[in-house]
């Protein structure tokens, strides 16, 4: 498939689907440092300066949805007060700032960078291949105390 909504919701690199798009650990000061490219396939992660510009819009027009829809049916359905509906409004905003600002720069990402299946097989491959290295050493250590 072309687009995979686990990779987007996740960070992943859109080319490979392994490599983390946001620098780690994650820092709070810091929520939208980025490596410059891919630990995996080498995919740039900010193909040009003012890259990240359109998912300031994409941002902006999810996250509003996501909020003016919830506070309509409160106002409209449930009758509550508009205060009593800003107050929720004003909540989850708070909790899914973080969301939003990272996952529409994630998404943006998905949307220019086209998932490529071979190279994903092949870092698969090396991530496995890294997996069997690290281990064999444990099991000449246990062989020479054994
Ligand atoms: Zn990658």
């Amino acid at each position: 498939m072309a687009f995979s909504f686990n990779s987007m919701w996740n960070y992943r690199c859109p080319r490979c689907r392994h490599g983390s798009i946001f620098s780690k650990p994650f820092q709070l000061s810091k929520p939208l440092e980025m490596p410059k490219k891919c630990e995996y396939c080498g995919q740039v992660t900010t193909p040009e300066p003012g890259f990240y510009y359109g998912a300031m819009f994409l941002s902006y027009i999810l996250s509003s949805w996501f909020v003016l829809i919830p506070t309509l049916v409160l106002v409209f359905y449930f009758k509550w007060s508009v205060g009593g509906a800003m107050a929720i409004a004003i909540a989850l905003t708070a909790v899914t700032y973080l969301k939003f600002l990272r996952g529409s720069r994630s998404l943006w990402l998905h949307m220019m960078v086209k998932h490529d299946s071979k190279v994903e097989e092949e870092v698969s491959e090396k991530i496995e291949m890294r997996k069997n290295t690290a281990w064999k050493p444990n099991v000449n250590k246990q062989d020479v105390n054994g």
